[in-house]
C-alpha cells in the first residue's frame, strides 16, 4: 500500500495536552513525529475531526534534540550521563537508606497527571507498597482539589457529572465562572459557542473579561476572591422568588433549611457591596438560570484556587441543586479538568494522600485488606502529606527524599523562592521527565521518560471517559515509559513486579477499583469510543451522566452544604494596592515545559506579560508594551505591559507558563483549609515602569 511504501505509520491515540480528550491519528516515520490527522469520527466522540492549535501543531517537542535520552547523575554539582543500571541502583540505595534512617514517611512521591492511568496506578503502588510511605500526591492538589472536596460532600463523586457533546453542547443555559474556556479547553469552548449561537443563554461571571465572555448573554465582572457572595446571592433571590425546583429539593436533597438560612444575608445590595456586581445583573442571571429547562455549571481554576476554594464550589453545587439542574440530560456540573489525564491519573488512580485508587478511603480497614490481598502488603493506613505540606516538611527537615514524576514544582508551587529552597534542602531528589525542567536542575538523579506518543495505555478525560493511548514510535535514546521505569525501580528495591504491558496493569485496576471494574484494553479496543465510569463490570455500558436515579451516598440524597463567605488571604494595602490574578493563554500549557519548546507556539506568545487596565496604567504611568516591575512581599519580576480592559481597574493578570518572569515568584503560600489548594488567584502587588532606577 501507499502507507507501506512511504513507511508512514498511522496510530490512533488521545491528545496529550488537555482533558477535553480529543482523538486523532499520529503519523510517524522512523520515529519522527510527522503530523496529527483526523481519525475515524466514531473513535473521536468528543472532537470528530477537529483539534485546537496545541493538538494540531503542538507536538514539535516529541522529537526534539533536547529530549532527555540517558539517565543523568549529579556529581560535584554537575550532571553526567549514566547507565540505567547505575542510575537505578543509586536511586534504590538512596531511597532504602532514607527509609532505614528516618522511616518511610521521610520520603514523598509527586505523581503526574500527564502519564497514563496505568502509570499513575503504579506510581502510587510504588510509594505505598515499595517505599511503604503514605506520602503520595499529584498536581491536582494545585488545580481541582477543592472541586473534589466539595462535590464529594454534596453529591458523592468528585468529577464532572455530564458529557461534553450531548449535555454541555445541547443545554439551554450556561453559568461559566472562573474558566477561560476558549484558551484552556478550546474544542469544548467551540461547542459552547455554537450552542449559544443557536440560542442558548450564557452567563459569565469572572474578574477578567475572558474571550468566552464576548459571546455571553451577560458578562458580569466580579472582584477576585468574593465568589461565595454572588453565588449565595443568586440562591437567595431564587428561593425568595419561589423559583427553586421544589419537587427536586424535596425528593432528592437534604439540609435545605440550613441553606436557606445561610444565604439570607446576601441581598442583591449586599452582593453589590461585596463583589461590585449590580443587582439587576445578579437577579437577571439568577432568574434565567432558575427558569431554564436545563443549565450547565462550568468552572475551573478561577473558582478553585482560593483560600476558600472548597466553599466556592460548595456554593455552586448548592445553586445547581436548588434549581434541579443535575441528573438529567443537558444539565449538570462541569468542572473543566486541566491536564489530559488529571481525572484518571490525578484522581481515579489514587495518587492522593487520603484515597487509594477509586476514591477508596485510605483509613478504611476493609479497603486496606482488599489491597493487601492483591498486593501482598497492606498499604499504610494513614493520610499522607499533600504537595505543599511535603515542601514545608522538607524545609523543616522531616522529608529527606522526593520522587517527582513528570511535574515541575520549581515553577508551579506558590512563593517560588520557598519551594526552591525546599528542593535544595532535600538529601535526595529524583526527577523523571522528558526534558531537563526547572525542577530537574535540582535533582540528584534524572530519569529519561517517554511522551504520550511513545507508549500504550489509557487517559480519562474530563467527562470520565477512559480512552486508549497508542504507541506511535519508540522513545529517543534510552528513554523509557514511566511504567517500565517504576517497575524496574520496584524490583531493585526487592519486589517482583512482572507486568508485561499496560493492559496487564489495567487488569489489576479492574480488580481493585470498582468504578473501573468493567474497563479493559480489549473492551476499549472493541467499543472504539471509550467507556465512561462508573463502569462496574464487563456488561456495564458505562455512565454517560451521573445521578440520574440517585446521588452517590447510601441514602441516595444530595446534601446542601451551605458555603461560608471568606476573605482572600491577602488584601490590597497602601504598599501593595493592586490585586494579581494568574491564568493561561491558548498557545501554552502549564509551566511551559512542552510548549516553550514549540517554535510555532512561541511565535504567537513568546514571553510573559502583565495585563493592566487602561485606567490603572495611566495612573501608574505605564505605557503599552513597556517593561513593568511587578512586586509582592515575596519577590519581583519584570514583564512587558499589555494595556487592555480584560482585567478590571486595580487588577493585573500574568500568565503561568514562563520561567522568565515566573508569576509564582509573587504568589503566596496561603491554602484552602479543606483541600490544601494554594491561593494562586489572589495576591497583592504593586507595579511601576521598570526603567532605570
Ligand atoms: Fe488537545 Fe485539548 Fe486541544 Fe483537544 S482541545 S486538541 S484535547 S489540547
Amino acid at each position: 500500500s501507499d502507507v507501506r511504501r512511504s513507511g508512514v505509520e498511522k496510530t490512533e491515540t488521545t491528545c496529550g495536552y488537555c482533558a477535553v480528550g480529543c482523538r486523532f491519528e499520529v503519523h510517524a516515520k522512523d520515529d519522527d513525529f510527522l503530523a496529527v490527522q483526523p481519525t475515524d469520527p466514531d473513535h473521536a466522540p468528543v472532537n470528530d475531526f477537529s483539534t485546537c492549535v496545541k493538538g494540531k501543531f503542538g507536538y514539535e517537542f516529541v522529537d526534539q534534540e533536547t529530549r532527555l535520552q540517558t539517565p543523568l547523575v549529579k556529581e560535584d554539582g554537575e550532571f553526567r550521563e549514566a547507565t540505567w543500571e547505575e542510575a537505578l541502583s543509586r536511586v534504590a540505595s538512596e531511597f532504602a537508606g532514607i527509609r532505614d534512617d528516618h522511616g518511610p514517611d521521610a520520603l514523598a512521591t509527586f505523581a503526574s497527571s500527564k502519564g497514563t492511568n496505568e502509570e499513575a496506578y503504579l506510581v502510587q503502588k510504588f510509594a505505598r507498597q515499595v517505599l511503604g510511605s503514605k506520602n503520595i500526591d499529584n498536581c491536582a492538589r494545585l488545580c481541582h482539589s477543592s472541586t473534589v472536596a466539595a462535590l464529594k460532600q454534596t453529591v458523592g463523586f468528585g468529577a464532572m457529572s455530564n458529557r461534553i457533546n450531548e449535555d454541555i453542547g445541547e443545554t439551554d443555559c450556561y453559568l461559566i465562572t472562573g474558566s477561560n474556556t476558549t484558551e484552556s479547553h478550546p474544542v469544548l469552548a467551540t461547542r459552547i459557542k455554537q450552542n449559544v449561537r443557536d440560542g442558548a443563554d450564557l452567563f459569565v461571571f469572572d474578574p477578567r473579561k475572558v474571550e468566552i465572555a464576548e459571546h455571553a448573554t451577560q458578562y458580569s465582572r466580579t472582584r477576585p476572591g468574593y465568589d461565595v457572595a454572588w453565588i449565595n446571592g443568586m440562591i437567595r433571590h431564587i428561593i425568595d422568588e419561589g423559583l427553586h425546583d421544589e419537587a427536586f429539593v424535596e425528593e432528592r436533597t437534604k439540609n435545605f433549611e440550613d441553606l436557606r438560612e445561610k444565604v439570607e444575608p446576601f441581598t442583591p445590595e449586599e452582593v453589590e457591596r461585596l463583589t461590585d456586581v449590580p443587582p439587576e445583573e445578579l437577579t437577571r442571571a439568577a432568574e434565567t438560570i432558575a427558569n431554564a429547562d436545563t443549565c450547565v455549571f462550568g468552572w475551573a481554576m478561577g473558582m478553585t484556587q482560593h483560600s476558600h476554594g472548597t466553599q466556592n464550589v460548595l456554593a455552586l453545587a448548592n445553586l445547581a441543586l436548588v434549581t434541579g439542574h443535575v441528573g438529567k440530560p443537558g444539565a449538570g456540573f462541569s468542572p473543566f479538568r486541566g491536564q489530559n489525564n488529571v481525572q484518571g491519573g490525578g484522581g481515579d488512580m489514587g495518587t492522593l494522600p487520603n484515597n487509594l485508587p477509586g476514591y477508596q478511603d485510605v483509613t478504611d480497614p476493609e479497603v486496606l485488606d482488599r489491597f493487601a490481598e492483591v498486593w501482598g502488603e497492606r498499604p499504610p493506613g494513614e493520610v499522607g502529606l499533600r504537595v505543599p505540606e511535603a515542601f514545608s516538611e522538607a524545609l523543616a527537615g522531616n522529608v529527606h527524599g522526593m520522587y517527582v514524576v513528570g511535574e515541575n514544582p520549581a515553577l508551579s508551587e506558590p512563593d517560588l523562592s520557598h519551594a526552591r529552597e525546599a528542593l535544595e534542602d532535600l538529601d535526595f531528589l529524583v526527577v523523571q521527565d522528558i526534558f531537563m525542567t526547572e525542577t530537574a536542575e535540582y535533582a540528584d538523579v534524572v530519569l529519561p521518560a517517554a511522551t504520550f506518543a511513545e507508549k500504550n495505555g489509557t487517559f480519562t478525560n474530563t467527562e470520565r471517559r477512559v480512552q486508549l493511548v497508542g504507541k506511535a514510535m519508540d522513545a529517543p535514546g534510552e528513554a523509557l515509559p514511566d511504567w517500565v521505569i517504576v517497575q524496574e525501580l520496584a524490583n531493585r528495591l526487592g519486589f517482583d513486579w512482572d507486568y508485561d504491558s499496560p493492559a496487564d496493569v489495567m487488569d489489576e485496576i479492574n480488580d481493585l477499583v470498582p468504578i473501573y471494574g468493567g474497563i479493559s484494553h480489549d473492551r476499549l479496543e472493541a467499543v472504539g469510543d471509550g467507556l465512561q465510569w462508573p463502569c462496574r463490570d464487563a456488561d456495564d455500558p458505562g455512565t454517560p451522566f451521573l445521578y440520574e436515579e440517585e446521588f452517590n451516598f447510601e441514602d441516595g440524597l444530595a446534601r446542601f452544604v451551605p458555603a461560608d463567605m471568606g476573605e482572600p488571604g491577602e488584601l490590597p494595602s497602601e504598599e501593595y494596592p493592586l490585586t494579581l490574578t494568574s491564568g493561561r493563554v491558548l498557545y501554552h500549557w502549564h509551566t511551559g515545559t512542552l510548549t516553550r519548546r514549540v517554535e510555532g507556539l512561541m511565535h504567537h506568545v513568546g514571553e510573559s506579560f502583565v495585563e493592566i487596565h487602561p485606567e490603572t496604567a495611566e495612573r501608574l504611568g505605564i505605557e503599552d508594551g513597556e517593561p513593568v516591575l511587578v512586586e509582592s512581599k515575596r519577590g519581583e519580576i519584570t514583564v512587558d505591559a499589555r494595556v487592555t480592559d480584560r482585567p478590571g481597574v486595580g487588577v493585573v493578570f500574568i500568565p503561568m507558563h514562563f520561567a522568565a518572569g515566573a508569576v509564582n515568584t509573587l504568589t503566596r503560600e496561603s491554602f484552602d483549609a479543606v483541600s490544601g489548594i494554594p491561593e494562586y488567584k489572589v495576591a497583592s502587588v504593586r507595579a511601576r515602569p521598570a526603567g532605570p532606577d
